[in-house]
């Protein structure tokens, strides 16, 4: 045993601050989830004085309030066989228009306060896909990064062997967020089957050979396009075709945002991880991409250059710690699809001074308040996160419909029925906007049309 050489007045002032830190970080967990709830709310004003039903019902109150927070120890051995601990959530927030549905996310920054955030968005997003699905979110603070595939599986199992008692095909269908593939989804599947000997659709983002939809794994980013595409189109500005797009993100939805811009003749530019970010001129190359960040983990942006030098490769490092590198070139379309608060004012003020006409959040929440409100001030054609990325979502629903009737839909029909919600969603929204004297403005359109369809439910059925 070893002994530390300080005071006991020392150590009582070390465990003090310790302490300290603890508390702060508590405060500060649940900040980023009334930035998602005042940015909603202080938007429904026009709605809440047209009628005073959402007032006398206390919607706002209710809405706000998830119906419940699960919280569960996860206990897990690593390739060492040492035991590891981790905390696990899931927040099923709002079962108003459906079963709850909502993605896993597996990241070290993962909290009580950011699953909040996530499930509370997800209630609005479910409901403006029109399909029968309420909102939810979970995951937990485990890091995936640098963990073999062995411990992934170990760590997925040890989280079903509690999740399990909390869903059901009609009660809570989680999918993958951040940090969950179909790697995971099918782990998670595997020990549901295990402990339960039932193949319920309780999982969606499944591989194909175990119950998946096809087209599931492209539906985010496809959707953004199509979103982007519809709202263009409405604001009689020039489509994609030909543009230049600057995209963020190496993960899923990026990924897939690139690809479609790419089908239909745009010119994405970049993409980027938390190390840095990628510039090629004539457009990212996709295939290569996929190979690096989907078939070799984890692998590093940098590698991109070695095989196309002419592209750049810009350090995080190198920018400073409110502005980020690929906000800063020029571009038509601009799509955050990275992580939450990633575009702050500075990029937004970047992006329009070289000429952005269109931003379309990929990624929940990625910029700031203040982005948005210069965005809007400043005429930009802005697609809201909660309109634009429900395009996943929305193609879960179909792999339940899939599931719950034993049908396989080919790829072009679930393509089509995507395409044809992500129209739906843009004309929607900008109608609502319309009808509440703030046409073109596609944010407060969301949430006043998603804010009405739940609450007009809860109203309905009473307390
Ligand atoms: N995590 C995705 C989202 O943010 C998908 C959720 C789901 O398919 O249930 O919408």
């Amino acid at each position: 045993m070893s002994h530390i050489d300080i005071t006991l007045e020392e150590a009582h002032e070390y465990i003090k601050k310790e302490i300290e830190k603890e508390i702060e970080h508590y405060r500060c967990e649940h900040d980023i989830f009334f930035q998602a709830v005042e940015e909603v709310l202080l938007s429904i004003a026009p709605l809440y004085l047209a009628d005073d039903r959402y007032a006398k019902h206390n919607i706002i109150r209710r809405l706000a309030h998830p119906d419940r927070i699960i919280k569960f120890k996860i206990e897990w051995l690593n390739d060492k066989n040492e035991i590891r601990v981790n905390t696990g959530y899931r927040v099923q927030f709002n079962n108003s228009m459906g079963p709850y549905k909502g993605g896993l996310r597996f990241h070290p920054s993962v909290n009580e306060g950011v699953l909040k955030f996530l499930g509370f968005e997800q209630i609005l997003k479910n409901a403006l896909t029109g399909l029968p699905i309420g909102g939810a979110k979970g995951g937990s603070d485990f890091d995936p990064k640098g963990k073999s595939d062995f411990e992934i599986m170990k760590f997925c199992r040890a989280f079903m062997r509690e999740l399990h008692k909390y869903i059901g095909p009609r009660m809570d269908v989680p999918a993958g967020d951040i940090g969950v593939g179909s790697r995971e989804i099918s782990y998670l599947f595997g020990e549901y089957k295990k402990i339960t000997s039932t193949f319920d659709g309780i999982l969606t983002g499944k591989p194909l050979f175990s119950g998946g939809s096809l087209a599931r794994t492209e539906a985010t980013g496809y959707g953004v396009v199509y979103f982007t595409e519809a709202m263009l189109e409405i604001e009689n500005k020039e489509s994609l075709k030909g543009k230049i797009c600057t995209v963020s993100g190496a993960g899923n939805v990026a990924l897939h945002t690139i690809e479609k811009l790419l089908e239909i003749g745009a010119i994405p530019v970049t993409c980027t991880d938390s190390r840095g970010t990628v510039y090629d001129a004539r457009g990212v190359d996709i295939a290569y991409l996929k190979e690096l960040k989907f078939n070799r983990r984890g692998g590093s942006l940098e590698e991109y250059i070695v095989k196309h030098p002419e592209a750049t490769y810009i350090p995080a490092s190198e920018y400073p710690e409110d502005g980020h590198a690929v906000w800063n070139i020029e571009c038509y379309a601009a799509f955050p699809c990275s992580t939450q608060n990633e575009l702050t004012d500075l990029d937004a003020k970047n992006l329009i001074a070289n000429g952005c006409v269109s931003v379309t959040e990929g990624a929940n929440m990625p910029s700031t308040p203040e982005a948005i409100a210069t965005f809007l001030k400043n005429k930009i054609c802005f697609g809201p996160a909660k309109a634009a990325n429900a395009g996943g979502v929305a193609v879960s629903n179909f792999e339940m419909s899939q599931n719950a009737s034993m049908l396989k839909w080919s790829f072009e029909e679930v393509d089509a029925k995507l395409k044809e919600t992500m129209y739906d969603i843009c004309h929607n929204v900008a109608a609502t906007a319309k009808e509440y004297g703030v046409e073109g403005n596609y944010v407060d359109g969301a949430n006043i049309s998603a804010f009405k369809k739940v609450a007009d439910v809860m109203i309905s059925e009473g307390i």
